[in-house]
């Protein structure tokens, strides 16, 4: 194919993507399955590589995410990012009405104001700036007038475009939002690897934007429902802008574009009607995939939204009628703190049993020292607690005026309550943890979470074998760590307190049946940290036998694919304490792991290379194929991921970069040498 012809075929691969992103992530109505749009991508990743010249950062085959940032640099915005009053009860809705009249008849104004009413989705605030048509700048709201540019981590965000189908330069304003469902997900796999849990999908999505890393972003699965098109208060009379004469048609337009935007908007003539929205979502809000803490109303015709203009805070156009939050006190009973199988140490405050949002609530996260310092909470305290997004209730709030004469500031254990070993915070890439960990590799309670991490339905998946049980067995001592539990025996259990012979019988049967079980199950079992389940298999399809995996050097381990850095690190970690090893080899005298066979690979596998310059004898293609063959990958640019640069005569900028970076540098005779 010669470029012209790649010209035309990218120009058309991307239209179809766009169109079928539309289609999906837009009104939710695929016509394509996942697999066919997924091999459209490859093809145009390919077209692109072929033709670097071609490619550009705002084409679908981006939306991955690139290499973490160092941190977020600082945006003023265009137009100031003011948020709207709020009001709570329909008397205050009619008195915001009354004055904005009261202006218009001052002005002569004959028109009565329409409305439209939107959902208030509990989200965070995102400010995409696009010139031209192409998405140039990304950042959070901030303070309004300064944010944060989030720019290559919205690019993963698949609800909006990243170039729109006109020529204009203007301002969307969007909610991010992640599915309840998604956050629920998240926390069992947080719990899994003792993690913090994000307390609602509001802190979640706000936690994924604001990550360094936007790889992870990509895998989060954020939404972003568009609600707002603004332009500079420069082209604020251009023509386009003008020709946008009301708020529905700026959705729609919004729509057309190929953002996401809410299905749930009602035309509303007059408050009236506002209100029988605001009543019907009040009952429906718990239905919908995203939180919602009240609607927003605003004026519907732009010229009297013009001509309100401001006040000193806000528009007078628009109006929040917020919902009562499902919010209530209680008495905090005591602070305790939970160890991890990791180590994480989570403070967590017993309550007075009370009835929130339909269930009854006596335990709620306060998830770190910070955060009990921040509330000023203390035991004996009157606090409010809110449960939201249905996920885990939290404390936000203390009457200090209920407070009890002698109630002491709560001060963070220094010692771990388990093993009283000194706590400590740990390095979490470059910085330090916002948790404190106890770090005795010895410590009873991470030994006791570790062993309900093992027999858990991924891991080992013991059924007979519950966390109460293994909770009791592990107090009284008959199960010290993973390989006594193979080494029990009936005149153990039998005679326990709750056990006869038939039940010592069915845990025994239960943990002989586990011992027959695959590679990433047993991977998982081990707890290491950060190996979640998808993780191990990962990395047991690529090694396909536990022994490749102890002996694994780092290189290798973290060019397997779905494992970084950080997780092979981690498995380096873990085997290279002696504990470990003779623990594995232990367990592996009563576990057999099943063989599987190992994918099929070659001598390249693992490996990415990156081709340039003009060869000897093979064509750059004829390179690529020999090295795909084999097992290993091909690149278009030089990066730490780069395990050879494969460099012919006449090599450029790549060769630089690979000297820069310290990329093994290799010729087409040492390629062959190592097939
Ligand atoms: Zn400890």
């Amino acid at each position: 194919m010669n470029k012209q012809e790649a010209v035309k075929k990218i120009g058309e691969l991307r239209v179809i993507l766009e169109r079928h992103r539309v289609l999906y992530h837009v009104h939710d109505s695929p016509e394509i399955d996942d697999e066919i749009y997924d091999s459209l991508m490859k093809e145009l990743a390919k077209f692109e590589k072929e033709f670097p010249e071609l490619d550009s950062p705002l084409s679908p085959t981006h939306r991955v995410g690139g290499d973490p940032l160092p941190k977020f640099q600082k945006v003023t915005h265009e137009v100031k990012q003011w948020s709207f009053d709020n009001v709570f009860s329909f008397e205050e809705l009619k008195d915001w009405e009354d004055r904005n009249i009261k202006i218009l008849e001052k002005m002569d104004s004959a028109s009565l104001p329409t409305y439209v009413a939107e959902l208030k989705i509990d989200g965070l605030k995102v400010v995409l700036t696009y010139e031209n048509g192409k998405l140039i700048r990304a950042a959070t709201r901030g303070n309004g007038e300064v944010g944060e540019d989030i720019t290559e981590n919205i690019k993963t965000v698949r609800a909006i475009p990243l170039i729109i189908p006109e020529d204009v330069s203007i301002t969307v304003i969007g909610e991010a939002w992640i599915k309840k469902k998604d956050l629920v997900k998240l926390n069992k796999e947080r719990v899994k690897e003792g993690l913090p849990l994000y307390a609602n999908t509001r802190n979640l999505a706000a936690g994924t934007l604001r990550q360094l890393d936007p790889r992870i972003v990509a895998t989060r699965n954020i939404q972003i429902f568009a609600y707002d098109i603004e332009v500079s208060p420069m082209e604020f009379s251009n023509k386009w802008k003008r020709n946008i004469g009301t708020q529905e048609e700026e959705l729609e337009t919004l729509e057309k574009y190929g953002f996401l935007v809410s299905k749930d908007r009602k035309f509303c003539k007059n408050l009236e009607d506002v209100q029988k929205f605001y009543n019907t979502w009040i009952n429906k809000k718990n239905t919908q995939d995203y939180g919602i803490d009240g609607i927003v109303i605003k004026i519907n015709e732009r010229k009297i939204w013009d001509a309100l203009g401001y006040t000193a805070k806000t528009p007078r156009a628009g109006v929040a009628y917020k919902f009562p939050a499902e919010v209530t006190t209680t008495k905090l009973l005591r602070i305790v703190v939970q160890v991890g199988r990791t180590g994480a140490i989570t403070p967590v405050a017993e309550l007075e049993p009370v009835l929130i949002a339909g269930s009854t609530v006596s335990r709620a996260t306060l998830h770190n020292e910070d955060e009990i310092k921040r509330l000023d909470v203390r035991v004996g305290d009157t606090v409010s607690l809110r449960k939201a997004g249905d996920v885990i209730p939290e404390i936000f709030g203390v009457f200090k005026e209920l407070r009890p004469k002698n109630a002491k500031a709560f001060v963070m254990p220094t010692h771990c309550p388990s093993c009283n070993s000194k706590l400590e915070r740990i390095k979490v890439g470059k910085e330090l943890s916002a948790a404190l960990y106890c770090v005795n590799k010895s410590c009873p309670a991470k030994h006791l979470e570790g062993l309900i991490h093992f027999v858990s339905k991924k891991g080992m998946n013991i059924e007979g074998l519950g966390e109460k049980i293994i909770e009791s067995f592990h107090d009284i001592g008959i199960i010290t760590d993973a390989v006594s539990i193979y080494r029990l025996k009936k005149s153990d259990i039998e005679g326990l307190e709750g056990f006869g012979e038939k039940s010592a019988e069915n845990i025994l049967s239960s943990i002989n049946g586990s011992k027959n079980t695959q590679l990433y199950r047993f991977l998982y079992a081990l707890g290491i940290r950060h190996v979640g389940e998808q993780t191990a298999k990962d990395i047991a399809k690529h090694f396909g036998a536990f022994d490749a995996i102890r002996k694994a050097p780092l290189e290798e381990l973290s060019g397997v694919e779905g494992v970084g850095e950080k997780v092979a690190q981690s498995l380096i970690e873990f085997f290279s304490d002696s504990r470990n090893s003779s623990l594995t080899k232990e367990l592996l005298k009563y576990i057999n792991i099943e063989k599987v066979k190992k994918s099929p690979g070659g001598k390249l596998k693992g490996r990415t290379f990156v081709i340039t310059g003009t060869l000897p004898t093979l064509s750059r293609e004829e390179a690529k194929e020999l090295i795909e063959k084999n097992g290993g990958k091909t690149s278009s640019s030089v990066s730490s991921k780069t395990s050879y640069l494969l460099a012919g005569e006449n090599a450029g900028s790549k060769l630089t970069d690979a000297k820069k970076l310290k990329v093994k540098i290799v010729n087409e005779a040492e390629l062959k040498a190592m097939l």
